[in-house]
């Protein structure tokens, strides 16, 4: 078969798969364009079962674009903790100021105005208007790059953007008039839950098997092309949890740049050998009479990594303490102030701390 012989094929089984295997998530309850963007835009990178919690709690406590424009930059770093990637949320709150300002609070309906709102890029905008208005847009991610590479046992590598551009004309051309969300949605649907990546697709659930090539060739592991992504840089840190009188030293990251407004402990580039750490906190001004080595730990970035080397350090004095630096509560570590999931492990390493008294 030729390639739109079987793409044309592809809408009515697997809609009607959609129509009796789709998940019931909680962004599918209403098909409002500020529900769809925000799950749109949390859904990226992360997978469905985190997401949802997330999005539970955003329409909660910002249940209308009004209250997102309007909310603090505390709240919605609290509210998008552990998602990652925090320009997005930060995107987000500039989109929905820009919409209120332009657009009278009114989520625009035309693919170029959607597009000239921060963050909101050809795949969140074609989710919003198949999805919310009903209109003929494909939104192609990763899953759909995927099921459609397959197949046609499409020899594109998926990384490059022409490819991807082709694959979104190939989507655009079949979807059907009458139910463009659904399709959409059935699409991504079927790359996240039977054509799936990495381990086995589940190919004898699927309900478009008769018309894809890969599948009819056994070549399914094939599929999709991709080239092999740039190793990660690797970056060494050594963190320090200063605790004083039941406090604990938290400071601002920058403006700009990764994690940029967060909350963060104090660290230094490198690993800093245990017998050169009482020097670093001379330099610094700091008497501590104890100190404990933590266990090591890493967090993966998607360019780089962060290996961390951390020690919780009794502060009796801390002169000349740098004004950046505040003591805080353990309690009010990620409820008041956010921090990035990387210090995660530290911060259990605290509660275990305050729970144990240990030392
Ligand atoms: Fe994917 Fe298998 Fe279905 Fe082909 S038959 S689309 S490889 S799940």
């Amino acid at each position: 078969m030729k390639n739109n012989t079987i793409l044309s094929e592809v809408p009515n089984p697997l809609l009607d798969w959609y129509y009796h295997n789709a998940r019931i998530l909680p962004w599918r309850d209403e098909t409002h364009p500020y529900r769809i963007w925000v799950s749109e835009i949390m859904l990226q990178q992360t997978r469905v079962e985190t997401v949802k919690p997330y999005f539970e709690r955003w329409i909660r406590e910002l249940p209308t674009l009004k209250d997102l424009a309007e909310a603090s930059e505390e709240q919605l770093l609290l509210l998008w903790q552990g998602l990652g990637y925090y320009s997005r949320v930060r995107n987000l709150q500039k989109a929905a100021q820009a919409i209120i300002k332009n657009y009278d609070g009114q989520f625009p309906s035309s693919e170029k105005d959607l597009l000239s709102l921060p963050g909101i890029g050809e795949y969140t905008a074609g989710a919003i208007l198949s999805i919310a208005f009903q209109q003929p847009v494909p939104c192609v991610d990763g899953n759909v790059l995927r099921v459609v590479s397959r197949l046609l046992a499409f020899e594109g590598d998926i990384s490059k953007a022409t490819v991807k551009a082709s694959v979104t004309e190939m989507v655009r051309d079949i979807i059907p008039a009458s139910s463009p969300g659904d399709f959409n949605q059935a699409l991504m649907e079927l790359g996240a839950t039977v054509c799936l990546p990495n381990g086995k697709p589940e190919c004898e659930k699927c309900p478009v098997k008769h018309l894809c090539e890969a599948f009819r060739t056994n070549t399914v592991f094939q599929y999709p092309v991709k080239k092999e992504k740039k190793a990660r840089t690797i970056e060494p840190k050594t963190v320090f949890i200063f605790i004083k009188n039941n406090r604990i030293a938290i400071r601002k990251r920058n403006s700009e740049g990764l994690l940029s407004g967060m909350w963060e402990f104090p660290h230094l580039e490198g690993v800093i050998p245990e017998n050169q750490i009482d020097g670093v906190l001379s330099q610094w001004g700091i008497k501590s009479e104890k100190r404990m080595r933590l266990k090591d730990t890493k967090h993966i970035f998607t360019h780089k990594e962060w290996h961390m080397t951390g020690y919780l350090i009794f502060v009796e004095a801390w002169e000349k303490m740098d004004s950046d630096v505040i003591w805080i509560d353990p309690c009010e570590l990620n409820t008041k102030y956010a921090l990035p999931t990387a210090f995660r492990p530290f911060i259990e390493a605290i509660h275990y701390y305050f729970n144990h008294q240990m030392l």
